[in-house]
């Protein structure tokens, strides 16, 4: 099956309103021309040497999405062209991403990276520490970054009973902190290819897929 088939049946299943991230790591300029000649325009990448050569080779009107950790001294490369970083995951990079926003001239997109699942190895601020990061005003000094909501990830399991109750609770997390900022905290960043139609059922605004589109990962 063609990439464009693949998208256009991901996109016959998702809810109205949810847009879909086409992950594209690992695979090549080729197959995101593909994408893109389907319609495709927003493409999720993880490592920033790899997002910053298909930014400069493919369409400037692509919407690039850093989906990965993001380690303070790469935040540069990808400040002046980045439409929205996912896994922000404490104040450091959050300052650091306000910083490097300011000195482009942009107000760069952020989602809070919230880690709910049982792997000790996934990302995320824990959600203690968020709720306070959050409570305790320090964002108000960040003019030049703009947080969109919360991105997330469900444990590596089949059990979809475990999947539904890690996004419940990144969707719980979200509503909890809706209070602290305006209307354009407005996005839910969960589901992958094994888990989106869960996590749309629990109120995913945005999922992120990869493998369905593209097949296997060579890593
Ligand atoms: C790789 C990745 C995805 C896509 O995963 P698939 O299972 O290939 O759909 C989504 N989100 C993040 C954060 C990823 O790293």
């Amino acid at each position: 099956m063609s990439v464009a088939s693949k998208i256009s049946d991901i996109r016959a299943t998702l809810t109205d309103g949810v847009t879909l991230v086409a992950v594209s790591k690992f695979h090549p300029a080729e197959a995101i021309s593909e994408a893109y000649a389907a319609g495709q325009r927003i493409f999720g990448e993880s490592r920033v040497q790899e997002l910053t050569a298909k930014y400069a080779e493919l369409p400037k009107d692509i919407e690039w999405h850093m989906i990965g950790h993001l380690q303070t001294n790469k935040v540069r490369a990808i400040a002046p062209f980045i439409s929205l970083i996912h896994s922000v995951d404490s104040a450091r990079l959050l300052e650091c991403i306000d910083r490097e926003a300011a000195r482009c001239g942009r107000v760069i997109d952020c989602l809070l990276e919230v880690h709910v699942a049982q792997e000790q190895t996934k990302s995320g601020w824990a959600v203690d520490e968020l709720r306070e990061y959050v409570a305790s005003g320090a964002m108000k000094s960040l003019q030049n970054v703009r947080i969109r909501g919360v991105m997330g990830m469900a444990t590596f399991t089949d059990d979809k009973v475990v999947v539904r109750g890690d996004f419940q609770r990144i969707a719980a997390i979200k509503a909890e902190l809706e209070p602290y900022f305006y209307a354009s905290f407005d996005t839910l960043s969960m589901g992958m290819s094994d888990d989106y139609l869960v996590a749309m059922e629990c109120g995913s605004t945005m999922v992120r897929i990869g493998s369905t589109i593209f097949g296997n990962r060579v890593y």
